[in-house]
């Protein structure tokens, strides 16, 4: 079990943006951008690396959910949606997430 399976079940607190009966939208903790927020599917699934195709429309419902909270949120000006995958990847934490970052230029390449 994550930290995010705690903020799931509502064990720790999070400062939630959006939710459904699939997906949970929360802000992180260490913002790297003026928006930041991370959709998580409330099913468990450990990385990008663990999916297959029964995952599909779960994984396009996390991508269709972080395209409409950007607008919706305030930031019209474009946003970056990011799946940090494995340690070569960045992934700090085991439970798949979108991050949804706006509100600044983003730069290219990433770090
Ligand atoms: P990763 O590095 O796995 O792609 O991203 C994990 C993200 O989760 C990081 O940006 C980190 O700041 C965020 N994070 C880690 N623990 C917590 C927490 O307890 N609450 C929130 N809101 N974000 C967290």
């Amino acid at each position: 079990m994550t930290i995010f399976s705690k903020i799931i079940s509502r064990e720790i607190p999070a400062d939630i943006v959006y939710e459904d009966e699939h997906c949970l939208a929360f802000r992180d903790v260490n913002a790297q951008a003026p928006l930041h927020v991370l959709v998580i599917p409330k099913r468990v699934i450990p990385s990008l690396v663990e999916v297959d195709s029964s995952d599909a429309t779960l994984l396009g419902h996390l991508l269709v959910t972080a395209s409409q909270l950007a607008p919706k949120l305030g930031y019209a000006n474009g946003f970056r949606t990011v799946i940090n995958c494995g340690s070569d990847g960045g992934q700090t934490v085991n439970h798949l997430h979108v991050h949804l970052l706006a509100g600044r230029h983003l730069g290219w390449p990433p770090g």
